[in-house]
């Protein structure tokens, strides 16, 4: 059976010597917070993943999820998973005090869904949609609902989904049809049907909480006229109990590529009762507080991956012997030995590295916005999540899944079987690149939205401080060098793309985003650069090395991106629609 290792050790490098967690703990008055604090309950939360995800990961994914007389039955050993969840603390963890949340730091939720995916992504969703909608519930909630809602939610005790998609309203939420009529005692009856929907439903016990969105009569057409609902699996009865089903039920359960133990429902909504949350024809507004919430969890998910797979691939590497050696070694030896081996190996290694680390420092800038005593201060980090959140989006599920892939290589045929657990990696990874918005949309997101944030400011000012890490180092060391000149160019292409055509904005998009991704990526490696230069360990002796080759091999990708932007939309512009 496969194992996992948390990486603990990487963690607690990334808090202590790179990302300033202590300094920046006092700096937002989370004193009480510290690094050791932080690595005990990672540790904690790792061995929970390890000890209980992981084991039930491949009988979820043979089993799957399944609709039985109209309930959704979750695999074998999820129900009790998750009530261990719940009695250990986990899905309070980042949620709010007033609530019954732990209030710790951003990063160390984060972390937790890195390890949740590596082990077990289809139960992480279950923890990723409740926490979403729990804080938007509590962005935009009345405080009525919000004393009803939030303490189950933020316990674990209850569920969250998220309801938007129907099936030909995907991409473009403008086109749903789902109606919400008013009650004459305040309430909605939400009627339509939406398909996707994960974690619809579940057997866990407890309400499922859904967001629906949704049109009132009055609604003007397109996104100004979605308003969002809350509308509960159950009611309260007489005594208060919520034990009356509402008006929804699951029609089918999607039968799909990966993620087989999460139930992703066809959920009908038959005058369901439910409860305007935030204004009216403002929902879509409100319901970005869940959709950034979840974009971040699903670039996780893609990090999660990789490491989980680079973990048994670097295993098997070092066991399996086939062929000579490349300097003349008579075979066998150990596949490790051989260069594509290694470049495979370490392609996904120098990704999970730098996004763990990219992970944490956004993480980081989302407890500064929220704590900062500082307005100025919060207002700025708030603009560097905005800006990395497409970026972790797509980036990290694009490069989960290509490590995926790439740790199923090193299997070879052993890969594609399903003995060695290595597929289901790749068929779960796979659903990151789409879901929650697909990835193109992601990067129209970046180039079109994010690049004006404040007149350019925010971009710039993210940019400023890779620079500044560039002032501290070695200016002829490589990993120097490499970052340096990768940024030059993402700069170069950045100013040719603010108030380029959508046309043109279109057609760059998606390069540009990885661009913008490694030259991020290159940032935290050398980084890590930096301060292992000064360390005497193993630990940092490998570090610097990894930093090395991430930018003699990877960096150099930004060259031929930045020509692929360069020539502009006209290539495939020159196609008529008909001759596709
Ligand atoms: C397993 C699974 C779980 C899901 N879970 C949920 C959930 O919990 N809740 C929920 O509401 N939804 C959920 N979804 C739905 C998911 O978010 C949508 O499938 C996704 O947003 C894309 O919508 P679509 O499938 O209709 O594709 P379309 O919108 O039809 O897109 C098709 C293609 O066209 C491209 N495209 C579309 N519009 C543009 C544009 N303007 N510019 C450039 N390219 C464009 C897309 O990038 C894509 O490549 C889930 C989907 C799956 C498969």
């Amino acid at each position: 059976m496969q194992h996992y290792d948390a990486p603990i050790a990487d963690y607690a490098f990334l808090l202590d010597q790179v990302l300033e967690f202590d300094q920046v703990m006092r700096e937002i008055g989370l004193d009480h917070v510290d690094s050791s604090l932080a690595s005990s309950v990672l540790e904690e939360a790792g061995r929970f993943c390890a000890l209980r995800l992981k084991p039930i990961n491949r009988e979820g994914d043979e089993h799957g999820a399944c609709l039985v007389d109209g309930d959704v039955v979750t695999p074998p050993g999820f129900a009790q998973a998750w009530r261990d969840f719940c009695e250990a603390g986990w899905p309070s963890l980042s949620g709010d005090t007033a609530w019954g949340g732990q209030g710790l730091p951003f990063i160390l939720q984060l972390w937790l869904d890195e390890m949740m995916s590596a082990c077990n992504l289809s139960f992480g969703l279950f923890a990723g949609l409740t926490r979403g909608a729990y804080e938007a519930i509590g962005a935009h909630a009345a405080e009525e609902l919000k004393s009803i809602y939030l303490p189950p939610m933020v316990s674990g005790q209850w569920t969250g989904a998220m309801a938007l998609t129907e099936s030909h309203a995907g991409t473009d939420l403008a086109l749903l049809k789902t109606r919400a009529q008013a009650n004459p005692d305040g309430s909605y009856a939400i009627s339509g049907t939406k398909i996707f929907i994960s974690s619809g439903d579940q057997d866990f016990g407890g309400n499922v909480v859904h967001l629906v969105l949704a049109r009132l009569p009055d609604a003007p057409p397109g996104v100004k006229g979605i308003s969002m609902f809350l509308v509960p699996k159950f009611l309260p009865d007489a005594s208060g109990e919520f034990t009356v089903r509402n008006g929804m039920s699951v029609g089918a359960l999607e039968k799909k590529m990966g993620i087989h133990a999460q139930p992703t429902c066809v959920m009908n909504y038959d005058e369901a009762t439910g409860w305007l949350v935030g204004e009216p024809h403002r929902g879509l507004a409100a319901m970005f507080t869940m959709m950034n919430a979840e974009r971040l969890m699903v670039g996780i998910q893609g990090l999660g991956i990789a490491g989980g797979a680079y973990q048994h691939a670097a295993a098997y590497a070092k066991e399996r012997l086939q062929g000579r050696g490349e300097d003349g070694t008579p075979g066998p030896v150990a596949i490790v030995e051989h260069g594509d081996v290694r470049r495979m190996l370490l392609g996904v290694r120098s990704f999970v590295e730098a996004g763990r680390a990219l992970a944490g420092w956004t993480a980081l800038q989302m407890d500064r916005s929220h704590h900062h005593p500082d307005p100025a201060e919060a207002e700025k980090a708030a603009e560097f999540v905005a800006l990395l959140t497409p970026v972790i989006k797509a980036a990290f599920s694009d490069l989960g899944f290509e490590g995926a892939v790439q740790a199923q290589q090193v299997f070879g045929g052993h890969g594609y079987i399903r003995e060695w657990g290595m597929e289901q990696f790749v068929r779960d990874a796979r659903i990151a690149q789409i879901y929650e918005g697909t990835n193109g949309v992601q990067a129209m997101d970046l180039v079109s939205r994010k690049l004006t944030l404040r007149g350019g400011q925010a971009v710039d000012a993210f940019f400023a401080l890779i620079e500044r890490d560039i002032g501290h180092a070695d200016a002829a060391a490589p990993v120097t060098i490499a970052v340096d000149a990768a940024l030059k160019r993402l700069r170069t292409t950045t100013a040719a793309l603010q108030g380029a055509s959508q046309e043109e904005l279109g057609a760059a998009a998606v390069d540009y985003l990885r661009m913008f991704a490694l030259v991020s990526l290159g940032w935290m490696w050398l980084r890590m650069a930096l301060v292992s230069e000064k360390g005497d360990t193993p630990f940092h002796a490998a570090k610097l090395r990894m930093a090395t080759w991430f930018a003699a091999k990877i960096l150099p990708q930004t060259s031929s991106l930045a020509a692929q932007i360069a020539a502009g939309a006209a290539p495939a512009q020159v196609f008529a629609a008909s001759e596709f």
